[in-house]
């Protein structure tokens, strides 16, 4: 039995995991180096030879279970480290610590850090998320916190995460990210990181389903061949490769450009929304201790990462800063300018919030992507993609699952091609 899987990102590694002894398992990849959006960049270094950095900012939570087993059962358990990841605001020209209930009390005026707890405390409470599917977030925030909490907590936390699309995101998105994000503590929330970078995640699994026979090749996808009703094989490069069953990790509006026949029966019109990221090594750090900066000002991006004040900068030999914005269409000016022109761009909103920063670039990566994270509007729950599709032999796994919903991450990917190689492991049992 060979399956073929669409894309190396971490849904489908997963997946080629769990069913590299079942039989032969392909995964194909556009992109020259397995991981996807969990992609890392190796950036030579004077002092160290060269290092790992993912190309887009990461660290995972407490809860997020797949992944933290699936690293212990990958000998890579000792490499995660929980650590302080202090968050801030920049708003009227200033850095506004955000991580304890003291620093929140001195950003927001008394009466909104009442009406926030207040929220915090109602969304832990709802079990259920389902009702909220159909409320917009913007509207549940008001009718439980007022306007004021909205405009000066919320609406900049959405307007960095979805830009123009703020408005149309889902209560329950909300809920689920309040559940995920309100576990902090007075000195504020522990995030998960692996030392050496994620990088070591991708290459053990890499390597797991290579030594059990699987392969990894090069190569795009440009159809699925749908023979008497059932997933037959995909053509890449020109070549028709026959299979058993594909398993595809694309977007939705992508994958249903390669399916012969369409997926009728599931809507496959999920909006998604691009990632401009741009990675800048330093000589010297620009905040004193905060992690992720959240910004309400004048400027092309949504949010300052600064690495190094999560990981250490002895590990890196330099100071590593992620400056990065959301967009929501391929018209945006962040997907059709050239790369420099976009790196100008941050450089000069960078320079109005940390004047000097400049002079302490050494050196920058950009990376962009059209398809990084789906919207999660009002009614997305209905949207939801199974594993098996209608189409025998077809399966699905990826941002789009159950398990990434309602936000996707590491490990909603992990659990996805989990679920998904479950999903076909029962079916050839009961066969
Ligand atoms: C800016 C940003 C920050 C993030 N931060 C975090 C974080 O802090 N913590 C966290 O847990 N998660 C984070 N995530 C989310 C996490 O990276 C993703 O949810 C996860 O990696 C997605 O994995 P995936 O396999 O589902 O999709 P992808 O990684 O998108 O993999 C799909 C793969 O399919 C390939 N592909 C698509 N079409 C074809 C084709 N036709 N032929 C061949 N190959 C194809 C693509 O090249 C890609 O490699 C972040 C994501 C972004 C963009």
């Amino acid at each position: 039995m060979r399956t073929v899987i669409i894309g190396s990102g971490l849904a489908g590694l997963a997946a080629a995991y769990r069913l590299a002894e079942k039989g032969e398992v392909i995964i194909i990849e556009k992109e020259p180096e397995p991981g996807g959006m969990a992609s890392s960049y190796s950036i030579g270094s004077p002092h160290l030879g060269s290092y790992h950095i993912e190309k887009y900012y990461h660290h995972i939570f407490a809860g997020d279970k797949e992944i933290i087993t699936l690293t212990e059962e990958l000998g890579l358990g000792a490499r995660l480290e929980w650590i302080r990841g202090t968050t801030g605001y920049y708003f009227n020209g200033k850095v506004y610590p955000m991580n304890t209930p003291s620093e929140i009390l001195r950003a927001l005026p008394l009466l909104d850090v009442v009406r926030l707890a207040w929220l915090v405390l109602k969304a832990k409470a709802i079990k259920d998320r389902t009702p909220y599917d159909n409320i917009a977030a913007k509207k549940w925030i008001i009718d439980t916190a007022g306007e004021s909490v909205y405009r000066n907590f919320f609406e900049p936390l959405l307007q960095s995460k979805f830009g123009d699309n703020k408005e149309l995101v889902s209560a329950a998105w909300l809920l689920g990210r309040v559940q995920i994000r309100s576990n902090r503590g007075a000195k504020g929330e522990r995030l998960g990181y692996m030392r050496g970078g994620f990088h070591a995640l991708v290459e053990a699994m890499a390597d797991s389903i290579r030594q059990r026979g699987g392969k990894i090749i090069s190569g795009t996808v440009s159809k699925i061949d749908i023979i008497d009703g059932a997933a037959r094989g995909v053509v890449v490069n020109g070549e028709h490769i026959p299979c058993d069953r594909v398993i595809s990790t694309a977007a939705p509006h992508m994958l249903e450009k390669i399916v012969d026949t369409g997926l009728p029966g599931y809507d496959m019109d999920i909006r998604y929304q691009g990632t401009a990221c741009a990675l800048f090594g330093l000589i010297d750090r620009i905040m004193d201790d905060t992690y992720w900066l959240n910004i309400k000002a004048d400027v092309p991006f949504g949010a300052v990462i600064e690495h190094t004040n999560f990981i250490p900068q002895p590990d890196y030999g330099e100071h590593l800063v992620y400056v990065t914005s959301y967009f929501q269409s391929p018209d945006s000016v962040l997907w059709r300018a050239g790369d420099e022109e976009v790196i100008e761009m941050y450089q000069k909103g960078m320079e109005k919030l940390f004047p000097g920063f400049r002079r302490k670039v050494k050196w920058w990566r950009l990376r962009r992507d059209m398809d990084t994270a789906p919207v999660y509007e009002v009614g997305y729950g209905k949207k939801v993609l199974p594993y098996e599709t209608n189409i025998k032999g077809l399966y699905l796994a990826g941002m789009f699952s159950e398990a990434n919903y309602p936000e996707r991450s590491m490990n909603g990917s992990i659990m996805a091609g989990f679920k998904c190689a479950d999903a076909i492991i029962k079916a050839e049992e009961s066969r």
